[in-house]
């Protein structure tokens, strides 16, 4: 045989060899992936109906371009909030709107979720408590990016040390008697909850009388 003829011959058998390998690998990755899905699905479900035992009236998953942040929601709280200052889940110890989208590009998905006919404020307590569980879950079932916002200021104390505090850094944070369920309010950290929840196809609207029943949402960033 012709030296030319087994050097065509070896180049041949690499490219079957090389083509092989490369669309064995490409049907590797991609089984691969429908797997990976596959169990965040699972997962996802999981924490959807543990969030509706604990009490949500219902939950949607959300595309990450569905949260509205806009700079004006943190104006709100830094103007016109009495919380402001006085507990380390809200402005300024919570991240700015800026950060925020930052935080936010990190995600795919998110878990957007309503209670209803909730009476007083203190009931948020529970709802948070419960947050920091389903983010626990999904962090234990292979979401370890879930991450919660809770719905207003953070009511897990009665008194927050926030509140004494003279002349405070944002490492003051660390006085925080809660700090592993303690997550930031969705308003502290600019995200319009209004609009937000609307995107999403919830009916939401200002409530007039304090004595009227509201509801409320929570998030949690999942990937
Ligand atoms: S958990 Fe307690 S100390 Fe921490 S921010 Fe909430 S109220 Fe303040």
């Amino acid at each position: 045989m012709s030296r030319d003829k087994k050097v065509s011959i070896i180049t041949i058998k690499v490219i079957i060899i090389y083509s092989v390998y490369f669309n064995a690998h490409k049907v590797y990755k991609y089984i691969f992936k429908l797997i990976i899905d596959d169990s965040m699905e699972d997962s996802i479900e999981k924490i959807k109906n543990m969030a509706i035992e604990k009490g949500a009236n219902s939950v949607k998953i959300i595309p990450i371009s569905d949260i509205s942040v806009n700079d004006w929601v943190r104006q709100k709280c830094e103007f016109g909030c009495r919380q402001y200052g006085k507990r380390f889940a809200c402005p300024p110890y919570v991240q700015p709107p800026d950060e925020t989208r930052k935080r936010l590009k990190e995600y795919s998905k998110a878990m957007l979720i309503e209670f209803t006919d909730l009476k007083e404020r203190g009931e948020w307590r529970e709802i948070q408590k419960n947050m920091a569980s389903l983010e626990r879950e999904a962090f234990l079932s292979g979401l370890y990016r879930a991450f919660a916002y809770y719905a207003g200021t953070c009511r897990l104390c009665d008194v927050c040390p926030a509140e004494s505090l003279e002349n405070s850094s944002l490492f003051d944070k660390k006085k925080c008697v809660n700090r592993r369920i303690a997550r930031p309010s969705m308003e502290g950290a600019g995200i319009d909850v209004f609009k937000t929840a609307r995107n999403a196809g919830y009916q939401i609207d200002v409530v007039k009388d304090e004595n009227m029943c509201f509801k409320s949402f929570c998030l949690l960033l999942l990937e």
